[in-house]
């Protein structure tokens, strides 16, 4: 075995074959792909190889899409078979909520650019006239998906790969991986080490296991799945089209043709099991293995698949397969850099990995090579997890996810498992208030406040909670609001160095006078944008870095690991050490006034600016931002006196009227001032022009990482500008993934938006080319189905000048 490489790629299955390919298509073949027994021989060998277009997330949907577009090339491209069957799909809709998830999905397929049709009853009796529609509203039908042999595509990939130097050790385990003083990785296998730059773990249901040799753990749960396959089935036999997979909620399961017979797998939604109990971990020596079946496990659904497609029941079950599967916390798989850990990458956690094993492998190694991927991959940087997620956690949610894979996700749903990770000292009081929570990085975070017991109608329409966050942006714009956002991540970066350091990495300039504060921004080498991060100048050498709750170990490892050997910098993660409260409204300083000695007004307290303060005798950094648009303050109290605090706000504020406001009412409130979202407008797949953020970018600087690319594409022509609009919607608002058009040419994609109901205006923002940007552009966006005109906007609907921050 070779001694070197370039990098090291553990796992064998399809998401390692897959990277290893796209790896050397795009020119890098100085990597070695080690596989403990034959390629497949994991989870993919036995998996039923469907590869559907429709998933909720716009950017999933581009990875399977990009599967299904690869795929029925692979034999032509490479020389092995890999049995694509191009049979399309049909997913029954059985409710409204199923049938306005299905416009939505409408306008993600026109986006991304896969065939996609809403088709009636009827319309799916002649697709597949075997099929039961009773209780059947619709079906979304999308035709380019399709299903193919996973053993196939793997081998394809891995031929393909090798053809272009690539290599591939075969019955060769990893059994351990160490750092070297270079930085380098010690990859020890049962034929002998390689050094390798980079070590990608693609090692499916072991992937916790490589995990664990480089100390790290991954949120990923091994359980058992089932598909069963039926005899001959006789009008298959007689006819000459394949019919679609069909996808059934009602059974949770999918349901197809195999050959001439049927092929059924099932979600089953009690009594799911760990593979290899009783922690979920696989002995090494298992190889293409299966486990007992358990027919009872799969009912009743099993049962009400059969009654869909009745021309199944007689045909007996020939097969049955009960293999492991990796389902990761949030169904999504783990794709990008290992949380504290230079160049280690995970390329794992897929449950749908025959799926998007293309697409996985297409831009995890873009992502790789070049610093960025064009697809917006913050839904799959494993770093989207931290430690909170703990054995319980992953269980709980990994079952979750499995037992709801054919659910119809709902805007703003709460789902029960691995609930309460991380809770503010606040939590309970919070809840005693009406506090409903969502969920951030384990954190539990104000959503809205049930003042009267309702609960939340969930739906893809404005809803019952509407009035209720109405009511919250009011209190903000006309008296005073609090909320607790204790979840933001928090770092102080101190030594002789900080601040040429958090320059150097940073595109805008960092403050020079003490209590300063910047918006910043971590770019890549190509100007794309990392990270968002709000820096306050607390002394010299001593900045307080306050970033997004879901970025905590994502920036963790920006602010760490651009720091060079002679550079005298140390980064501490306080997150945990204090809480956070916004107090924002007109009234806010008046509330403030009457629990704090310090002055207050624009003279000794200006916007922009942070000190610390004393509140009822208790230290608490206090900084003049927020998020909503209002005179107001961040308070940054010891979490311990989280309490303390927001009792004497509390009380201070009763005569100003002070309310609870939560994350509906933030979004109201920003979209109003058109502040944009890290994750959302600010990804990696777009520069700070793009943004149109330049302002925060200072090119004469002498240096910031991303720099030279941001001057170039100054001077270039680009293809994408943000927008701010104003849309005429009806009954519902942008969500974001809705398509943008400008006639009848689909041009552009939205971002986000929201209810302005200060405003009264539905408005958002979105991608478009440079040439559609211009104030008062005309456009149109589809709304669940519905054309929607809307205008692009030059500024702010409110307090475009920010007389309000300044008051
Ligand atoms: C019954 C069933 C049906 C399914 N049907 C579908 C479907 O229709 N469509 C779909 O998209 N998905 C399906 N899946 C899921 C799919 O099988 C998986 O998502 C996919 O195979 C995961 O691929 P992987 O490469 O991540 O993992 P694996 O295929 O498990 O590959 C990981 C590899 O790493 C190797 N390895 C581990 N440790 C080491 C080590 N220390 N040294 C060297 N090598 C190591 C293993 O031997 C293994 O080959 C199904 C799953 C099941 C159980």
């Amino acid at each position: 075995m070779d001694s070197q490489a370039k990098i090291v790629i553990v796992g064998g299955g399809i998401m390692g074959v897959s990277l290893l390919y796209h790896l050397a298509l795009e020119g890098c073949s100085d990597v070695v792909l080690i596989e403990k027994g034959e390629l497949t021989s994991g989870s993919t060998w036995h998996a039923a190889g469907q590869c559907p277009s429709l998933v909720g997330n716009y950017n999933l949907a581009k990875i399977h899409n990009y599967s299904n577009w690869l795929y029925p090339k692979l034999e032509e491209l490479t020389g092995q078979y890999v049995s694509w069957h191009a049979s399309g799909g049909i997913r029954l809709a059985l409710t409204e909520n199923d049938l306005d998830w299905f416009r939505f999905l409408k306008g993600i397929a026109d986006n991304v650019g896969f065939r996609m049709e809403i088709i009636d009853p009827e319309k799916i009796k002649q697709i597949n006239p075997f099929l039961h529609t009773d209780g059947v509203l619709a079906g979304a039908w999308t035709l380019d998906d399709g299903h193919a042999d996973p053993s196939g595509l793997t081998n394809a990939m891995a031929r393909g790969a090798t053809n272009l130097g690539a290599r591939i050790e075969r019955h060769n385990r990893v059994t351990n991986i160490t750092l070297k003083h270079s930085g380098a990785w010690e990859v020890t296998t049962e034929k002998g080490n390689i050094t390798a730059e980079t070590v990608v773990n693609a090692a499916g249901c072991y992937a916790r296991q490589i995990a664990q040799m480089v100390g790290s753990d991954l949120p990923i749960v091994n359980m058992q799945h089932h598909y069963i396959v039926t005899g001959p089935v006789q009008e298959f036999v007689e006819r000459d089209e394949e019919i679609p997979v069909i996808r059934d909620p009602r059974a949770s399961a999918y349901i197809r043709q195999e050959q001439q017979s049927g092929l059924i797998g099932i979600y089953e939604h009690q009594a799911m099991t760990q593979a290899w109990e009783p922690d979920g971990f696989p002995p090494w020596i298992s190889d293409s293995e299966l486990f007992p079946d358990n027919l009872d496990r799969l009912m009743p659904w099993l049962g009400y698949a059969m009654e869909r497609m009745p021309v199944l029941e007689d045909a007996g079950i020939k097969r049955i397969v009960n293999g492991a599967i990796a389902h990761s916390s949030d169904g999504s798989p783990l794709l990008g850099p290992a949380a504290g850990l230079k160049n280690f990458w995970l390329c794992c956690g897929s449950s749908f990995g025959i799926a998007q094993g293309g697409g996985c492998g297409k831009y995890l190694a873009q992502w790789m090579l070049y610093g960025d991927s064009e697809i917006n991959m913050t839904g799959f940087d494993p770093r989207r997890f931290g430690s909170y997620a703990d054995d319980e956690y992953m269980k709980a949610k990994g079952f979750q996810d499995y037992r709801l894979t054919y659910f119809t996700p709902l805007p703003g749903e709460e789902l029960p498992a691995g609930r309460l990770s991380r809770m503010s000292p606040l939590h309970d009081k919070l809840t005693a208030q009406g506090c409903v929570h969502t969920e951030t990085f384990g954190w539990e975070r104000p959503k809205w406040f049930s003042l009267d017991g309702r609960t939340e109608e969930y739906g893809y329409q404005r809803n019952n909670v509407f009035d209720v966050v109405r009511d919250e942006c009011f209190a903000v714009r006309e008296r005073v609001g609090i909320l607790d956002l204790t979840g933001f991540a928090k770092y102080e970066v101190t030594g002789p160095d900080a601040q040429s350091y958090l320059n150097n990495i940073c595109a805008n300039r960092m403050p020079k006078q003490t209590g300063g504060i910047v918006l910043a921004h971590i770019l890549s080498e190509r100007g794309r944008i990392g990270a968002e991060m709000t820096i306050t100048r607390l002394a010299d050498n001593h900045y307080y870095v306050l970033s997004a709750a879901g970025a905590e170990m994502r920036d963790l490892d920006y602010l760490s690991q651009g720091i060079t050997e002679n550079e005298k910098v140390e980064i501490h993660n306080v997150t945990d050490d204090r809480g956070v409260l916004v107090l924002a409204g007109p009234k806010s300083r008046e509330v403030l006034a009457k629990i704090t000695d310090e002055k207050l007004d624009n003279d000794s307290f200006r916007w922009l600016s942070g000190k610390e303060i004393r509140i009822g005798g208790v230290p608490t950094r206090a900084l003049r931002v927020n998020y909503v648009g209002e005179l107001g303050w961040e308070l940054h109290p010891p979490m311990e006196h989280m309490g303390t605090i927001y009792d004497a706000l509390w009380q201070a504020g009763q005569e100003f009227g002070i309310a609870n406001f939560g994350l509906y009412a933030v979004n109201s409130l920003r979209i109003e001032k058109a502040y944009r979202g890290w994750g959302a407008e600010l990804t990696n797949e777009v520069t700070m022009i793009d943004a149109d953020m330049a302002r925060f970018v200072k090119l004469k600087k002498e240096r910031f990482v991303g720099k030279e690319a941001t001057i170039r594409q100054k001077r270039e022509e680009r293809s994408l500008q943000l927008v701010y609009f104003e849309i005429e919607a009806n009954d519902s608002d942008v969500r974001g993934s809705e398509p943008i058009f400008l006639r009848e040419d689909c041009i552009g994609i939205t971002t986000s938006g929201g209810y302005g109901h200060f405003v009264r205006k539905s408005l958002g923002f979105g991608y478009v080319p440079p040439s559609n940007s211009e104030p008062g552009t005309e456009l149109s966006i589809n709304l669940l189905g519905e054309r929607c005109h809307a205008t692009v906007l030059g500024e702010p609907v409110y307090d475009p000048t920010n007389i309000r921050l300044r008051a």
